[in-house]
C-alpha cells in the first residue's frame, strides 16, 4: 500500500476484514505516521458503513441558503455523516496491531513502477517489490489536456466553541451561499455537534487559492453576520484542496492499481471523495478474492456521469453561471434524495432528466453539446 491516507487505510482495513487475505504480506508505506487529526470527512448514506462506529456526529435535517432559496432538507433514509481523521487512523491502526501480516514503513516514497511483472516502489533506502501496489500518492499535478477542466475547491475550517448554546446539533448547514459570489462559487457550511460546538467552513471552487487571512475574515464576518456569534475560540482548524477535474487519472498500469486521488476518485463537479473511496477500495478487495479484473468501472452509467461532470465543470470554468445558482435550481426544483443520489452518480435516467429540467436548458444543453463532440 503506497499511501496511508484515506484511500490506503479503507483499503486495508477492508482487506483486514476478510480472511482471504490473512494469508498475504500487507505493507503499509507513507511518509509518516498518521497522528494528527488533519481533516474531517462528510458524506452522506443510507444504510450502516463500514466506519459506522466512528461517526463522530450525523444529521438528517439540512439548511440549504442561497440570495433567492433557502429550505431545509429532510434527507431521511439518507444521514449525512462526520468522521473525524484521527479516529479513522486510530481505529484502522488499532486493527492492523492485530495482523501479523500487516507492516507499516515510513520513509518518502520516490516513484513507483513495474519491473519484471511485479509492482516496485523505489524509496531512498532502496526498492521494494510486490505483487501489487495500491498507491495513492499523488506524485505530480496532473497535466491537464485542452479539453479538460480543473478547478480547486479548497477550503479553511474551524472548529468553534462557545460560551453559551447557539447551535441546534440536530441539523447541520449543508451550503450557504449568501455569502459574497465575488471570487467564483463560494459557500460556508456549518455542522454543530453540540449546542456550543461546531464545525464552520469556508469553500470555493476557483482556479486560484485565497490569502490565508482572506479565508479566517470570511470565517469571522459569516459568524457574526449570519450566526451572531462575535466571541468563540478556535478548537481545531484545517485547510484543504481537492481537485475539481474531468481529467482521466490512472486506474491500473501493470500491477500498480491507484486509488483515492490519485485514481480520480474525487467527484469532478464536487469534490466528493469519500464514498467513491469506499466503493473503490470495497470493488478491489471482492476482485482480488474473485480473482476479477482490477479495471475501474467503465460502462455506460459511469461515462454518463462523467458526462454531467465536464458539463457542470465547462458551466463554471466558462462563468456560463454561478454554482449558487445551479444549486439554488436544483433544490429547489428536486428531492434532496433524488439529488444525493444523483452527486453519488446513483440515479437513473429518468432522475437524471428531472435534474436537468431544473437547470437553465439554454445553457446546460448547449455546454452538454460542446463536451459530446469534442
Ligand atoms: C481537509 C480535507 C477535508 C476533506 N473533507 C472531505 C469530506 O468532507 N468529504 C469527502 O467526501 N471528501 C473530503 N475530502 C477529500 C478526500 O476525501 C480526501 O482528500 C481524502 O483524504 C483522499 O484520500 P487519499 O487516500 O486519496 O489521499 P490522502 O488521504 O491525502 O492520502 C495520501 C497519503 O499519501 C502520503 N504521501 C503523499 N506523498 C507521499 C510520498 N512521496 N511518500 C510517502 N507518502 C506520501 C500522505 O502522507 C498521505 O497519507 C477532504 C480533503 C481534505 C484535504
Amino acid at each position: 500500500m503506497s499511501g496511508s491516507g484515506l484511500a490506503g487505510m479503507s483499503l486495508l482495513m477492508r482487506m483486514m476484514e476478510e480472511p482471504f487475505f490473512d494469508d498475504k504480506q500487507i505493507l503499509v508505506v507513507d511518509k509518516a505516521p498518521k497522528q494528527q487529526n488533519d481533516r474531517t470527512w462528510c458524506f452522506w448514506e443510507r444504510e450502516q458503513g463500514l466506519f459506522e462506529p466512528i461517526v463522530h456526529h450525523q444529521w438528517q435535517l439540512l439548511d440549504f441558503f442561497s440570495k433567492d432559496f433557502c429550505t431545509t432538507l429532510q434527507i431521511d433514509p439518507y444521514c449525512y455523516k462526520m468522521i473525524r481523521g484521527i479516529d479513522f487512523y486510530q481505529t484502522v491502526q488499532r486493527k492492523a496491531i492485530t495482523k501479523s501480516n500487516v507492516h507499516f514503513h515510513y520513509e518518502e516514497v520516490k516513484s513507483i513502477g513495474n519491473e519484471n511483472g511485479k509492482a516496485v516502489l523505489t524509496l531512498p533506502s532502496g526498492k521494494i517489490s510486490a505483487d501489487y501496489i495500491f498507491n495513492s500518492i499523488l506524485f505530480h499535478e496532473p497535466k491537464i489536456a485542452a479539453h479538460e477542466y480543473m478547478l480547486l475547491q479548497h477550503f479553511k475550517g474551524w472548529v468553534i466553541e462557545t460560551s453559551t448554546p447557539v447551535f441546534d446539533s440536530g441539523k447541520a448547514t449543508f451550503m450557504d451561499f449568501r455569502v459574497s459570489q465575488e471570487e467564483g462559487t463560494t459557500f460556508m457550511y456549518v455542522l454543530p455537534v453540540a449546542a456550543n460546538k461546531a464545525l464552520v467552513e469556508y469553500t470555493l471552487f476557483t482556479e486560484k487559492l485565497l490569502p490565508q487571512e482572506k479565508y479566517e475574515e470570511a470565517l469571522v464576518q459569516y459568524l457574526s453576520q449570519y450566526l451572531g456569534i462575535d466571541s468563540f475560540t478556535i478548537e481545531h482548524e484545517e485547510f484543504g484542496i481537492i481537485p475539481m477535474t474531468n481529467h482521466t487519472f490512472p486506474s491500473v498500469d501493470g500491477r500498480v492499481i491507484y486509488i483515492g486521488i490519485a485514481g480520480g476518485q474525487a467527484k469532478g463537479s464536487s469534490g466528493y471523495a469519500f464514498q467513491f473511496i469506499q466503493k473503490r477500495t470495497e470493488a478491489i478487495v471482492n476482485s482480488l478474492k474473485n480473482n476479477h479484473s482490477l479495471h475501474t468501472d467503465r460502462s455506460f452509467g459511469v461515462k454518463k456521469f462523467r458526462l454531467y461532470d465536464s458539463v457542470l465543470l465547462h458551466v463554471l470554468h466558462y462563468k456560463k453561471l454561478n454554482g449558487d445558482k445551479i444549486f439554488a435550481d436544483i433544490f429547489r426544483k428536486n428531492p434532496p434524495q433524488r439529488v444525493l443520489r444523483f452527486l453519488d452518480n446513483e440515479t437513473s435516467l429518468w432522475d437524471d432528466l428531472h435534474i436537468m429540467n431544473s437547470v437553465p436548458t439554454s445553457i446546460f444543453l448547449k455546454a452538454a453539446i460542446q463536451e459530446i463532440f469534442r
